[in-house]
């Protein structure tokens, strides 16, 4: 170990057969996570290439089971991802849509990272919801009603797993490499046959800058083409949160109306995009115009809707909104002079959310499924001096008192 942590130091190149080797010990804990952590270290100094990154994902997804769950289906499955974002419910609007459309989504979707929200979280604020699925479960409700979304089952790349808990706290996380790597070997494991990537850019992404997202949207492209997929990726603002809301139930929410026709226009437009990339991808045999066409027309004529009520039902949910939970305070933030709104940081605002109780401090920790933030006003908007410029939703008034003042600094 000491051997290739300095050789990865010096900038020399690990083998395919090192990285298995190195996920083996870890695995098995003979190899310790100080020495994990300082061949992680070396690799966000000195990166990885192409060659290396494929190997480390190649190790990773061997390191579990697969889902072959195209071949299970005998139809193409598509899927998206998103690299992390604030206010990032796409999953929850795409979904149904694409499915209501007549193409299989059966997905696995992960819980907050940092200061980004998780599908998962989102997705247990609906009463009774269930996102522990088994995998035949998955591929059942998939070929029955079109779609499932399920927490990633225990044996499906494990190495990733602890990789990603080590690097969560050792400042590892934003390499594109080990970034690549992650998120590929989860995909490829899962067995979609076609996956497009919404990669967020600024201030509330791992990639902060648009060199640095279309570096990563290349290196996820390479690794899922040489694995047979066909994969498009979006790189869209991160700068500002998506839509209005932040947290949990407020996003479950903002999904439902979305799917219903309305919702806020960036977050509707970024929707209906991803809808006719996976509709173009899927064995339908149409173009993005004609999947966007589609998209839209399931979202006007309420077969999305019905899908979306189809889907939580399938899996113990209530898909009323008004059995959502609601934050017992919700207390405004208003513009302290009028004028226009120049920047809306998506990751300070992520932050406020979370002291509220909507995210994690620690891994583990319980969830408020009800609080969270509604951005009234975004990038660009006028506002008058008083006008609410976003609303906090908490638990108590203590809780609003301390978070609107942060917020009206951030806001
Ligand atoms: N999401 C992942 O699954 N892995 C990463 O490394 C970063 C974001």
């Amino acid at each position: 170990m000491v051997e290739l942590i300095e050789r990865k130091k010096t900038g020399g190149e690990l083998t395919a057969e090192e990285f298995e080797w190195f996920l083996a010990g870890y695995e098995s804990g003979e190899i310790a996570d100080y020495q994990a952590s300082a061949l992680l270290m070396a690799i966000c100094f000195q990166h990885l290439n192409a060659t290396e990154t494929h190997a480390l994902m190649d190790a990773m997804i061997r390191s579990g089971g697969t889902v072959d769950l195209a071949g299970r289906l005998g139809r193409r499955v598509v899927d998206k991802h998103s690299t992390g974002g604030v206010g990032d419910k796409i999953t929850i609007a795409v979904g149904p849509i694409v499915a209501a459309c007549g193409v299989p989504f059966g997905k696995m979707s992960g819980r907050g990272l940092g200061h980004t929200g998780g599908t998962l979280d989102k997705l247990e604020s609906i009463p009774g919801f269930r996102v522990e699925l088994t995998t035949d479960e998955l591929v059942e409700q998939t070929r029955a009603i079109g779609i499932a979304v399920a927490g990633q089952s225990a044996n499906l790349v494990p190495a990733d797993k602890k990789l990603y808990a080590l690097r969560d706290v050792t400042a590892t996380v934003d390499e594109v490499s080990l970034i690549a790597a992650s998120i590929m070997s989860k995909k490829i494991a899962a067995g979609a046959s076609a996956l497009v990537l919404d990669c967020k850019v600024g201030d509330g992404a791992f990639t902060r800058t648009i060199e640095e997202a279309r570096e990563l949207a290349e290196a996820m492209r390479e690794l899922g083409v040489r694995a047979g997929m066909d994969v498009v990726c979006v790189l869209s603002d991160m700068d500002q949160p998506l839509g209005r809301a932040v947290g949990n139930a407020v996003e479950v929410r903002e999904a439902v109306e979305t799917i219903g026709g309305g919702g806020p226009p960036d977050f509707r437009e970024l929707v209906i995009d991803a809808c006719g990339q996976l509709l173009a991808l899927s064995d339908l045999g149409v173009d993005e115009a004609e999947g966007r066409r589609r998209a839209e027309a399931a979202m006007a004529d309420g077969s999305a809707l019905a899908k979306y009520g189809e889907w939580i039902r399938a899996q113990g949910g209530d898909p009323d909104l008004g059995a959502l939970p609601v934050a017992p305070v919700v207390a405004p933030v208003t513009a302290s002079e009028s004028g226009f709104v120049r920047e809306l940081r998506a990751r300070e605002v992520a932050f406020t959310a979370l002291e509220l109780g909507a995210g994690r401090h620690r891994a583990g920790d319980p969830v408020d499924h009800a609080v969270g933030v509604i951005c009234l006003k975004k990038r660009g908007d006028a506002v008058e001096a008083g006008e609410p410029l976003a609303e906090i939703h908490a638990r108590d008034e203590a809780d609003v008192d301390a978070r609107a003042h942060r917020a009206s600094r951030r806001v």
